[in-house]
């Protein structure tokens, strides 16, 4: 048995306090904001989706053609703040550099992997924790409004197939009479066998970590503000004083960049922001997550409501909302789903992305006593459990079912 720390109660570093449980670790998190909490990370507030087929990243060669128009469209999901493109311009510039083709297959062949095996890390924990109340299997349905974006679709939902993800495409007609609530204007849908979703992602994270220390995990409300590898152990510095284990995992999201960097790697770390609305007592209009694809958003049926997340902005990790982008995802909401009235709870996440689309999962630079996970982009939920017992098993020395190679930090 070992003292482990973990930083960050997001999905990742839940799931990863899990796994190191299982093997019999004395087991620290520590999370700044709270566990579930709305200010915390971007686990509080996503569209709630195991999106087992997302292994298409953002970085793609469609950009070349798109990224002009959508930065320059005022109904563009994605948006760019002018006056952060300064501190964005390297990360930016890889991203641009991840997109040809080769590149940008490559990185998806190995989210593909991942997400092929992400409910292994699930399918314990849902059944020992009970948390099987807040999932519902019932897949994610994609639209399309017009011929032309379902045609612009079909390259990534070539590559999809080809990489062995389920889909299974319907027409107008069938999307009305799977969902009829929805406004007649799609063209097409794809629906994605084997998905499912969430009816509340912070209940399942507090019934994670209270399960998690009724067994023994202790949680400090506190941040860890600076990291010291050294040969026989691992220092935090928090807000709440100094604390020492033999091995560290780093799983802060977006905001884990400068822990990194105290461990050796200066990785490009940053962060796509989303968006999300709540419209109350509203689940019952859909059966199942229902995405827009032209407006980069999921409209989900949770317990309190349909949630509509998505958009990205990309503006660094300051808490200003984006008043236009909300007011867009409230009005596409809208049109997609005319019963919907007045969205309340407008938040704002960081999802923690790296300019290839790939996690940082690993041993740090410095010392084999800090590993990383971070950097789940828009699929964190999904690939959580996956990234837990990828920790658990880097931590205990075990060569991992996954070839992780990939993932290092040391790629930048
Ligand atoms: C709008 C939106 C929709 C999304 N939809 C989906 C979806 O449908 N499916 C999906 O799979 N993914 C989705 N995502 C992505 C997903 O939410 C993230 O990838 C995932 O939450 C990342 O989890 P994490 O644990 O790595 O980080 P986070 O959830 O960000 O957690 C990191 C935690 O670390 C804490 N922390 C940070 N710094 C410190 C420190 N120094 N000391 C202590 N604690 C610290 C933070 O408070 C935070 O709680 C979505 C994201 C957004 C924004």
């Amino acid at each position: 048995m070992a003292r482990i720390a973990v930083i960050g109660g997001g999905f990742v570093g839940l799931s990863s306090a899990y796994w190191l449980l299982r093997d019999g670790h004395q087991v620290t998190v520590f999370e700044s904001t709270g566990v579930g909490h709305p200010q915390g990370g971007a686990s509080f507030g996503n569209a709630g989706t195991f999106a087992n087929y997302a292994c298409i990243p953002v970085n793609n060669p469609s950009v070349f053609r798109d990224l002009p128009r959508y930065l320059l469209s005022s109904e563009s999901p994605l948006r760019l703040r002018w006056s952060y493109l300064p501190q964005l311009a390297p990360w930016l510039a890889r991203f641009l550099w991840s997109s040809t083709t080769a590149r940008y297959t490559a990185s998806a062949t190995e989210l593909s992997h991942l997400l092929a095996r992400a409910h292994t890390g699930y399918a314990d924990m849902v059944v020992q924790v009970g948390l099987e109340q807040f999932i519902q299997r019932r897949e994610c349905l994609y639209l399309y409004s017009t011929k032309n974006a379902f045609a612009g679709s079909q390259a990534t939902l070539d590559l999809r197939r080809r990489l062995g993800v389920q889909v299974s495409v319907l027409d107008g007609a069938q999307v009305q009479a799977l969902e009829p609530s929805l406004s007649p204007i799609f063209e097409r849908g794809v629906l994605f066998p084997g998905s499912w979703f969430l009816s509340d992602p912070a209940a399942f994270l507090n019934t994670l970590k209270d399960w998690s220390m009724t067994h023994g995990v202790q949680l400090q409300n506190t941040k860890v503000t600076k990291i010291f590898p050294r040969a026989d152990g691992v220092t935090l510095h928090t807000a709440a004083g100094e604390a020492s284990f033999d091995k560290v995992a780093l799983c802060a999201g977006a905001f884990s960049r400068d822990l990194a960097a105290q461990c050796g790697d200066r990785v490009p770390l940053d962060a796509e922001r989303g968006y999300h609305l709540m419209f109350p007592d509203t689940h019952a209009l859909i059966s199942r997550p229902v995405g827009w694809a032209e407006r980069g958003f999921y409209m989900t049926p949770m317990a309190r409501g349909i949630r509509v997340a998505g958009t990205v902005e990309l503006a660094g990790l300051q808490r200003n909302q984006h008043q236009g982008l909300l007011e867009l995802l409230s009005f596409s909401a809208r049109r997609a789903l005319p019963a919907l009235t007045v969205p309340t709870e407008p938040w704002l996440g960081f999802r923690p992305t790296l300019p290839d689309g790939l996690p940082v999962m690993g041993y740090a630079s410095a010392s084999k006593r800090v590993v990383y996970a971070f950097g789940h982009q828009h699929i964190g939920l999904t690939l959580g459990g996956l990234s837990g017992a990828l920790v658990a098993d880097l931590v205990a020395g075990r060569t991992p079912a996954l070839d992780h190679k990939a993932f290092a930090a040391s790629r930048f």
